[in-house]
């Protein structure tokens, strides 16, 4: 394999995600041409679903998107630092004493709370600017948001507030990404009610990545895709109305071989046992880098094009895998823990199901120590590293 070479000379740790930016620009304008003449607000949230929260902002922004959206006060100011000027909405909760940083950065915040609402306008009077603010609606996730009929008061108790505009209002759903939307619809219509009291020029947006798939209907003025970003659906059961292209590889190389006898055990705990003599490469990442434990002794990693067992419990650093099968295997080949390498693919949605639970948490769940390597036209544009940017 080509790539065997090549590999040996990574700069930096033999660890890395590629990431695709072609391939985000193409899902972001696939999202904008199905939701137009609704506008897209791209979630980055969680460093972009581990992907990078900067870099994705960048490209998303390029493909189309008009805003951006985040889950908390600090990975707004991050994106702003970065230098980035399109609006950011922060979704998750934001306490009274985080709302001067949010003036401060011009971030758009959700305010659910009086007490907030209050710090808002005060920092917002004493900086002489005009902060814009959605309302959140708990429609039936039983989380953040006011209670459908706190709306009208909570509008009225903003208007009454000079420095805060009432810019949008907002709910989430809470099983779009289920065959059966008889709940997202009770949702939508208990949203479009309690909205209904409030300006047309007050943005209206609904749908996540499973909406915007499945229910046009629900559109309105704005969509909030996150994980079709990134070239993930959000469950096996949405439609496949949008060609998404797959973002993410995650590779490593292999670090030692070595030749166990028969009856040998490998890794904590010993859980795994030679029957015969056999063959074992080591790949230097693991569950710190996050690689999910719940793989040991079930997941596989792609050797040479073909899949290798992992074979003992993942390690903190460390992953073993039983490359017997596989000849030729030596020091520095590259390793594809997710994603293509040759004809053989191993989808984050296959690592998800082994270890329990869903692509959203594998992919947010890659750590920071992982290089993160941006590719356009398949070379490479820009490497962070967890010290910096190469
Ligand atoms: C995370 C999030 C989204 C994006 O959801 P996906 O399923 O990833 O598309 C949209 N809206 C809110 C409020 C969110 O928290």
């Amino acid at each position: 394999m080509a790539e065997g070479k090549a590999s040996r000379c990574w700069p930096g740790r033999p660890v890395r995600a590629e990431i695709d930016l072609d391939a985000i620009e193409h899902n972001v304008r696939a999202m904008c041409r199905k939701a137009a003449p609704a506008s897209v607000l791209a979630v980055v949230k969680a460093n972009g679903y581990g992907h990078g929260a900067v870099a994705v902002s960048q490209a998303a922004l390029s493909a189309g998107a008009s805003s951006l959206g985040v889950a908390c006060v600090d990975e707004g100011i991050q994106l702003r630092r970065a230098g980035v000027t399109a609006p950011i909405l922060v979704m998750g909760f934001i306490p009274p004493w985080e709302a001067a940083v949010v003036v401060e950065h011009g971030l758009t915040p959700t305010a659910t709370t009086k007490q907030t609402a209050l710090a808002l306008a005060r920092f917002s009077r004493e900086r002489g600017v005009k902060t814009p603010v959605h309302l959140k609606v708990d429609t039936g996730m039983a989380r953040l948001g006011l209670t459908p009929p706190e709306v009208a008061t909570f509008g009225a108790y903003l208007e009454t507030m000079e420095p805060l505009a009432l810019a949008g209002i907002y709910t989430h759903f809470a099983s779009a990404d289920q065959p059966d939307k008889s709940f997202t619809r009770e949702q939508y219509a208990a949203f479009r009610a309690s909205a209904e009291s409030l300006p047309a020029s007050v943005t209206r947006h609904v749908a996540n990545s499973a909406t915007l798939l499945d229910i046009p209907e629900m559109y309105l003025d704005m969509v909030r895709p996150g994980i079709s970003i990134y070239g993930c659906y959000p469950s096996a059961h949405t439609s496949r109305s949008i060609e998404l292209r797959p973002v993410l590889n995650l590779k490593s190389q292999v670090a030692r071989i070595h030749t166990l006898p028969a009856g040998a055990t490998v890794g904590y705990g010993r859980t795994w046992r030679t029957e015969k003599p056999a063959r074992i490469a080591l790949i230097p990442c693991g569950y710190a880098d996050g690689i999910p434990r719940g793989l040991s002794n079930k997941g596989a990693v792609l050797v040479r094009g073909r899949r290798a067992p992992i074979v003992g419990r993942v390690c903190m650093d460390q992953v073993m895998v039983d490359v017997t099968g596989i000849p030729r295997v030596t020091l520095g080949d590259e390793v594809v823990l997710i994603g293509r390498q040759g004809d053989e693919h191993i989808p984050v949605e296959e690592v998800a199901q082994l270890a329990g639970t869903i692509n959203y948490e594998i992919l947010c769940a890659l750590s920071a120590r992982v290089p993160r390597v941006y590719l356009r036209g398949g070379r490479v544009v820009s490497v962070q590293t967890l010290t910096g940017e190469l």
